[in-house]
């Protein structure tokens, strides 16, 4: 069995999961070049947790995390894929000593079905979701992805979902088009830039941006996902990035792949 890629997707606007736009075809195009993974373990920026968790149960609800406020339609997405307890163990066993919550109440939040009805639509790829420990520094979330690299030898798809940009408070509601702020778009091509280049320390420093990384990362639930799957990046693997904009004026879509090959392997 070859190595899996690992990949960040930058998810965006929960609305993303209906529409039929540049980023979610380049997600679709980034799994046809994965193929399908024996499972999935998310990372996504909408589950934070006390302590590490994964999702434990055989079958995972989709939750809709988000505001009445939201088109309907979105309320009614499902994406019924399995769990995978005996994953969930690997997980645990593989983060030990760090204790892991056996999660039992959770599910499949937007930040991983939203792209997820896009990339694997059959929804036959069991998934588990890792919750990110609040109380955990930038560099302790990079810990975590290293110690889950052994699971790309095991088919087993990383992924992290949540944006490298993420300031609703300013962001433009009413024009995914519009032009990104200055700040926006130097802070994404910084952080790019430091993935491409394979220094992640920059990236776990994301600070020393100053003014344009306080603007970005207003709270970093929505950058922790790009930091494990840095950790589960193996040295001198290469990266890619995946449709690189940003929406909405400060909702960066840089999605990135890494360790993938030119090719899609055989079915
Ligand atoms: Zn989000």
């Amino acid at each position: 069995m070859s190595r899996m890629p690992v990949v960040f997707f930058g998810h965006g606007h929960p609305i993303n999961a209906l529409q039929d736009n540049e980023a979610t075809r380049a997600w679709k195009d980034i799994a046809d070049r994965i193929g399908k993974p024996k499972a999935i373990l998310c990372i996504s920026a909408h589950w934070l947790t006390r302590g590490t968790a994964v999702t434990g149960m055989a079958r995972p609800q989709t939750i809709h995390d988000f505001g009445r406020s939201l088109p309907a339609p979105l309320f009614s997405v499902s994406y019924p894929a399995p769990g995978a307890p005996a994953l969930a163990e690997r997980v645990r066993d593989l983060l030990a000593p760090i204790p892991v919550a056996m999660d039992q109440q959770w599910g499949l939040d937007h930040g991983t079905w939203s792209v997820l009805v896009h990339a694997w639509p059959d929804a036959d790829v069991p998934v588990v979701q890792l919750g990110m420990d609040i109380g955990r520094s930038a560099e302790a979330h990079l810990k975590l992805g290293e110690a889950l690299r052994p699971l790309r030898d095991e088919g087993v798809l990383i992924v992290g979902t949540g944006n490298i940009v993420h300031n609703l408070g300013v962001m433009d509601w009413a024009d995914a088009d519009a032009p990104p702020y200055d700040w926006a778009t130097s802070f994404n091509e910084a952080m790019a830039r430091a993935v491409l280049e394979d220094r992640p320390e920059a990236v776990i420093d994301y600070a020393a941006q100053g003014e344009a990384a306080r603007l970005s990362v207003p709270h970093p639930d929505h950058f922790w996902p790009l930091l494990y799957v840095l950790g589960a990046r193996y040295p001198g693997e290469a990266a890619e990035l995946g449709p690189n904009f940003i929406a909405y004026k400060s909702i960066g879509m840089t999605s990135i792949l890494i360790g993938a090959a030119r090719h899609a392997p055989a079915q």
